[in-house]
């Protein structure tokens, strides 16, 4: 079931990991507009189109800028750069390009900027994006090879040909472009190497600085995403000490650090309720609707978001509200992430 997220649903869109507003305490806020996705990658951290997930969700336009701009508000810098960056496809989003023109008109931005696979980028939707003041996309392309390409999104119909030209039309139509391949150690070792030897044709096309740049990420394992068959997560300093070498070898950067982006720490729009966890207090928790996947929730607690995990209806008294009340040491807080795991 697609489920729309409006100002009348009272799901909130600060404290999920998932959708709504995402504040990591820099000058980069992410923005999780869908969840929908037209990929199912092996490796996916959000475990996006899994089939297994009973729900997904999508935000009323209005209501994510309208929370955007709390958070922009509070922060109070003039150097914000807003991110779209679903746990899904951004192109999936109906309203994106309005989304984009919304954020970018917002006090404080200086940048707007995506995430997106770059499988469903046409020129008419590059022109859009352009139009709506989108300054750069980050694609993801793990491979060069149109076989393992396929295999590592699970699509047989993955256009690798139409991504490459893609990726050369971005620039040219005045958006910046950051390849993002994820390094599968032993599994895309050779096409890593390919995939920073198109980058520098790139880049000798499109030679101003940041107009094309290469983040390689290292491949990680996350606790609900998907794992990718027997490919092991190595340590950042084993990471980091390859790229040195394909540093070297290719004579091109390669190790980027969140300065290399312009990002800086900022004071964080941080969830509310740490307070009375700290006292060691109860927290009252409206459920507010289904959560992703059985017997998970989404509660509202004071206007933000919480993951409550192991929950059943049958808690639910259902001669009252569904309030329910959940001990402080029930609480996971990362951030200005929350999450309830009932036992
Ligand atoms: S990794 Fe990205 S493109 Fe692939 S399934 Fe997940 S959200 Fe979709």
């Amino acid at each position: 079931m697609l489920i729309k997220i409006t100002q009348q649903s009272r799901i909130p869109l600060f404290g999920l990991d998932f959708i709504g507003v995402l504040d990591r305490g820099s000058n980069l806020i992410e923005i999780r507009p869908t969840t929908l996705c037209n990929l199912r990658c092996g490796y996916c951290y959000a475990n996006a189109n899994s089939g297994n997930y009973n729900n997904e969700f999508e935000v009323e336009e209005s209501y994510l800028v309208d929370a955007f701009e709390q958070v922009a508000r509070f922060k109070n810098i003039a150097d914000i750069e807003a991110h779209v960056d679903p746990y899904g496809e951004a192109l999936l989003y109906k309203d994106v390009f309005r989304l984009v023109k919304d954020l970018k008109g917002i006090k404080g931005v200086v940048k707007a900027s995506m995430q997106s696979n770059g499988t469903l980028l046409t020129e008419d939707s590059i022109a859009k994006l352009k139009g709506a003041g989108l300054d750069q996309i980050n694609v993801t392309i793990n491979s060069m090879d149109p076989a393992l390409a396929k295999k590592l999104s699970c699509r047989d119909d993955y256009n690798l040909d139409k991504l490459l030209a893609t990726l050369n039309l971005l620039p040219e139509r005045g958006i910046d472009v950051v390849l993002t391949p994820v390094w599968f150690f032993g599994v895309n070792d050779a096409e890593i190497e390919k995939i920073i030897v198109f980058y520098k044709g790139l880049k000798e096309r499109f030679p101003r600085l940041n107009k094309v740049r290469l983040g390689i990420q290292n491949y990680l394992v996350y606790k609900t995403g998907r794992k990718l068959g027997k490919v092991r997560e190595r340590d950042f300093s084993y990471f980091y000490k390859q790229l040195r070498a394909l540093e070297k070898k290719h004579g091109t950067k390669l190790v980027l650090g969140p300065r290399d982006f312009g990002i800086h720490p900022a004071p964080v729009y941080r969830f509310t309720g740490v307070d009375a966890i700290r006292r060691n207090e109860s927290i009252a928790v409206e459920i507010v609707s289904p959560g992703r996947q059985e017997r998970e929730f989404i509660g509202n607690t004071d206007g933000w978001g919480v993951k409550v995990v192991n929950f059943s209806r049958e808690y639910i008294d259902p001669a009252k509200k569904p309030v329910i009340k959940v001990p402080a040491v029930s609480f996971e807080v990362k951030g200005n992430l929350a999450s309830v795991i009932l036992k």
